[in-house]
């Protein structure tokens, strides 16, 4: 993790600094109703993971950036507000049919600028294109309650009005999904938008907002975009006029986000890093398990915040070598290579740094006394993005290969007796976003559903991600703030309440 107030972003190259590669493009931030050039200074390298293609520079935008970006942000608020709901959603569904025309292509770029596969990536865009469908039916979601004749000719009435101007900051994990989580959900509320995509890998939400550019019922300034990273993100944290974050990250950023937003008065959701569980009991139909955990494990190569990175397995000693036994050779099947492969389920990491970070931390923990069952490091690609699927069990519950995220193709292995003390294991996580048990037994299952500390719970599925007509986030370290992302919460986040006492005699 970067130091938040003094870092320059990863990805800075010299190379790029000094103007090589000239006719690679730099990407324009979207105000307003014009594509304008950052003042930045600084750039950041977006390269394919998969083949080290330099894709485009990104600029590292300043706070004068991100002030037009709000300012226009602001200028466009209270009409868009005033917009009755059912025209906001008519937008809204014009840039789900916009997407879902561009699904291939959309798809294609995200595979192409975060590595990630395919199939993978057309899930991801499906899943963004779910919530913007979910934001349409914004008029019944907003209705609010009344109680008619509290006293003499007085009726109380709710009402749910925009919070203004709202901010999105993403990561590079999700770049189609996770701006879209906000994005429709935001506007479909009467709020305007700024957001600020991950410096990695921006070129999806550039094309998403080339999309809202060419719908009218999406007028400009409602949706703005500034590139960067720190800077921007500082200048968005510290703006008098924005007033909503809406936050996904690592859980040291979240912290940071929180801690810098919220005392000014801002209201925050901020969605942080994990370390998901899943548990194997000693009943857990294997054939099945195994597809599901492999797709959590070692899918867009672990760097998911639902990754399924620690196997608890339950059961006695042949148990635990049966199940250590059926996952050695599911991962040995699990097929790597880059984004677009046939049958590729492991595809490179975003970054060589991200590789090696991840490399580092396995020879640790093999340091520390842990047994290596398969080692993925040998596998690598010209852009050093590449590493096959790794298994490792410990007995050691209490070390930075059970208890911190590691965001790579990495699977731990820990043993336990029973459901008990697999709970007291995984309910022993600072994290808490999600968790799957496999099971036969509606008993354990119940339980488990009860006493897990996680806000995503899956029973017999890998580790999951609730589809967006409810909210998503975690608990613990994995969540702060109140108001998770999509569903309810959503709308609850993005609107003020407002009760309304009348009396007409
Ligand atoms: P990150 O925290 O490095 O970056 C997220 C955003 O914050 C980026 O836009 C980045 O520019 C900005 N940023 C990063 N460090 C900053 C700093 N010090 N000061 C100001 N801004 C900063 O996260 P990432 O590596 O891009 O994404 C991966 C992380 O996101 C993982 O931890 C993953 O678990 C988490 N994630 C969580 C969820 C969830 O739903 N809980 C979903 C997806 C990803």
């Amino acid at each position: 993790m970067m130091e938040p107030q003094t870092a320059t972003a990863e990805g800075t190259t010299a190379e790029s600094q000094n103007g090589s590669d000239a006719d690679v493009r730099v990407l324009r931030n979207r105000v307003g109703a014009e594509w304008l050039d950052s003042e930045a200074t600084e750039h950041v390298d977006d390269r394919d993971p998969a083949t080290g293609e330099l894709l485009a520079r990104v600029p590292l935008s300043s706070a004068g950036d991100v002030d037009r970006a709000v300012a226009a942000a602001r200028d466009a608020q209270a009409e868009w507000g005033a917009t009755p709901p059912q025209r906001r959603a008519r937008g809204i569904f014009a840039l789900r049919n916009a997407l879902l025309e561009n699904h291939e292509d959309l798809a294609r770029l995200v595979s192409k600028d975060m590595g990630k596969t395919l199939d993978d990536a057309r899930g991801e865009v499906l899943r963004g294109i779910e919530s913007t469908e979910a934001a349409c039916g914004i008029p019944t979601l907003l209705k609010g309650e009344n109680l008619e004749g509290v006293a003499t000719s007085m009726d109380v009435e709710q009402w749910r009005q925009p919070v203004g101007v709202v901010a999105a900051i993403t990561p590079f994990n999700f770049p189609a999904m996770i701006p879209l989580w906000f994005l429709p959900f935001a506007l479909a509320t009467g709020n305007t938008i700024v957001l600020k995509p991950s410096e990695r890998d921006p070129l999806t939400s550039e094309r998403i907002f080339e999309l809202i550019e060419s719908i009218d019922e999406l007028p400009p300034g409602v949706a703005n975009m500034v590139h960067g990273a720190y800077d921007a993100v500082n200048a968005l944290l510290d703006h008098p006029d924005v007033d909503a974050i809406s936050f996904v990250g690592q859980a040291s950023t979240a912290r940071y986000v929180v801690e810098r937003a919220a005392p000014a008065g801002k209201r925050v959701q901020a969605l942080g890093g994990a370390k998901n569980s899943m548990v194997v009991m000693p009943d857990a139909n294997l054939d099945e398990a195994m597809p599901a955990m492999m797709a959590s494990a070692f899918g867009n190569a672990g760097q998911r915040c639902l990754a399924g990175s620690v196997a608890v397995v339950v059961g006695d000693a042949e148990r635990q070598s049966e199940v250590r036994q059926a996952l050695v050779d599911a991962a040995g099947d699990v097929v790597v290579g880059p984004g677009d492969g046939d049958g590729v389920l492991c595809p490179p990491m975003v970054g060589p740094d991200a590789r090696e970070r991840v490399a580092d931390a396995i020879a640790r923990a093999i340091a520390a006394g842990a047994e290596l069952l398969l080692d993925g490091r040998e596998t690598r690609n010209d852009a050093g993005c590449l590493m096959g699927p790794t298994l490792i069990a410990t007995a050691e519950r209490d070390s930075e290969l059970t208890r911190e995220e590691l965001f790579g193709p990495l699977l731990a292995l820990v043993e336990a007796p029973d459901l008990d003390d697999a709970l007291t294991f995984v309910n022993g996580s600072r994290y808490g976003n999600a968790s799957s048990i496999f099971t036969t037994s509606g008993a354990a299952a119940r339980q488990y559903r009860a006493e897990c500390e996680a806000g995503m719970i899956g029973v017999n599925v890998g580790v999951p991600a609730p589809v967006a007509w409810f909210p998503f986030a975690g608990w613990k370290d994995s969540f702060l703030g109140d108001l998770h992302a999509n569903g309810s919460d959503a709308v609850r986040f993005y609107t003020r309440s407002k009760v309304v006492t009348s009396r007409w005699v």
